[in-house]
């Protein structure tokens, strides 16, 4: 496909048949700048639930659906969200007013429904139908894209010029390979598969991982379970207090018929160990031929974390986490479409490349790990700023990044009250605490 890129620079400055697989916030996010009128394209998005939303669509399934798919969302019950609304909105479409910050994820899900309809996205969408296989078309600079009707049991090929993927990436559990899993009698699950704390009613369970999941899900199984021993390798103070029965430990390192041994060797019985170790980026639709890889964790080779440098006419749109994310979707598609109707030229296969390698040499440098790769936070708003001004697009106000830090590091310093935080933005530049 390389000689594809050749091909490609300004190619498309007129009508582009897009595929979007995935109808979260980032595919409506797609859809928005798709149908926008600016281009005049022609857009087909693909859902393989029943809903629009993704993950805020909260089911109380585990395991697979009705169809046999794998149940897409990890959202539980009660969730709420760990970023307050001020960051959470589309740069065009904010979070309407509401007393608190810190929102329910049904008022997520019905945001993005009223996005959807705002932006009158829904005929676009073709609910229950799932993305089989993505392909390079043979003799052609197009796209074969297999789908299932779910409903009807059919199966279609359909042709396109370009595909924004969509699909997510918090649904494939990554679970560590420990010793004396297949022995261990009590119960394991990954957080994917949590829906309410009642499953740990007078329970003695391990958290694994104080990622936001682990330090959050802890909090709010403590109600329920016996005692909560929340066991990770975090370097810096976890200053967070957590209620009498929560302890904290070194990492899981072996378990036994009934217990688990943690890295300073001391050992404890648990009747449950609870995975929150987080997701693998999974693009199990993808052709080999596609070109784009998961090494570790790291999505690659992908030009700014977005455009597939093998076939530029394939974008992964939300690969970033710690990140704003709706503003971000919505500023790599305005970016790629920029790109795709040759009002800005990709680089070269080789600067793309060099470009990649360049900025995964930094990460190492400062001890950061291939899973890192992706990772933004206080990082996001150079990234916003070199999108925008590559693409020639106005860049994300720098408050998203500084009110988005300022909430993580109350997460970590106050995790049982900060949710009741409220902010304002003021400006561009600057939020108050209310
Ligand atoms: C527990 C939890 C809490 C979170 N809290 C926050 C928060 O507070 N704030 C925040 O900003 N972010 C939060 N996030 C991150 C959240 O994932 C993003 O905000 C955002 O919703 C992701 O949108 P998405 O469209 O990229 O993916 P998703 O929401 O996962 O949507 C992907 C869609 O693609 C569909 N799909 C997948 N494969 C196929 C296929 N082969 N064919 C057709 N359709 C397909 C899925 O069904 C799904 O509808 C949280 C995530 C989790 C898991």
């Amino acid at each position: 496909m390389s000689a594809t890129i050749d091909h490609i620079y300004g190619l498309y400055s007129t009508i582009m048949r897009i595929a979007v697989v995935g109808a979260g916030a980032a595919g409506l996010a797609a859809l928005r700048h798709c149908t926008s009128g600016t281009y005049d394209d022609q857009v087909v998005c693909y859902e393989k639930t029943d809903q629009i939303g993704g993950t805020w669509v909260y089911r109380e399934e585990t395991g697979s659906d009705r169809y046999g798919l794998p149940i897409h969302t990890s959202t539980y019950k009660s969730l709420r969200t760990n970023l307050p609304k001020e960051v959470m909105g589309y740069p065009d479409y904010p979070i309407p007013e509401n007393p608190e910050s810190y929102l329910s994820r049904p008022q997520i899900l019905n945001f993005l429904n009223e996005y959807c309809d705002h932006f009158a996205l829904r005929p676009y969408i073709r609910l229950l139908h799932h993305v089989e296989l993505i392909e390079p078309a043979v003799g052609s600079r197009k796209w074969s894209v297999k789908v299932k009707d779910l409903q009807r049991d059919t199966l279609m090929t359909e042709s396109f010029d370009a595909i924004l993927v969509c699909n997510g990436h918090y649904f494939e559990p990554s679970i560590p390979k420990i010793s004396g899993q297949n022995i261990f009698v009590g119960e394991q699950i990954h957080s994917h598969d949590y829906r309410v704390p009642e499953i740990f009613n007078g329970k003695t369970v391990v958290v694994l991982g104080a990622g936001p999941s682990g330090m959050d899900l802890a909090l709010e199984i403590s109600k329920n379970a016996n005692r909560v021993i929340l066991s990770h390798h975090v370097k810096d103070t976890i200053l967070t207090v957590f209620p009498e029965n929560v302890v904290q430990k070194a990492d899981v390192v072996e378990l036994t018929e009934r217990e688990v041994v943690f890295a300073d060797g001391t050992k404890q019985q648990v009747d449950v160990v609870f995975y929150c170790t987080g997701y693998k980026y999974s693009f199990p639709f993808l052709a080999e031929s596609c070109g784009v890889r998961v090494d570790s964790n790291m999505v690659t080779p992908l030009w700014k974390h977005l455009v597939s440098i093998e076939s530029p006419t394939l974008a992964l749109v939300g690969i970033p986490f710690y990140i704003c994310a709706f503003s971000m979707f919505d500023l790599q598609v305005r970016f790629i479409l920029r790109h795709w109707h040759g009002e800005r030229q990709f680089p070269a296969r080789a600067d793309m490349l060099r470009d990649e390698a360049a900025e995964a040499a930094r990460r190492a440098e400062r001890g950061l790990k291939k899973k890192h790769f992706h990772m933004m936070g206080p990082e996001q708003e150079h990234y916003f700023d070199d999108l925008a001004n590559i693409a020639g697009l106005t860049p994300l106000p720098p408050v998203l990044t500084k009110l988005h830090n300022a909430s993580s590091q109350r997460f970590l310093d106050d995790l049982v009250h900060y949710r009741q935080d409220r902010y304002r933005i003021v400006d561009d530049y600057n939020f108050v605490q209310l």
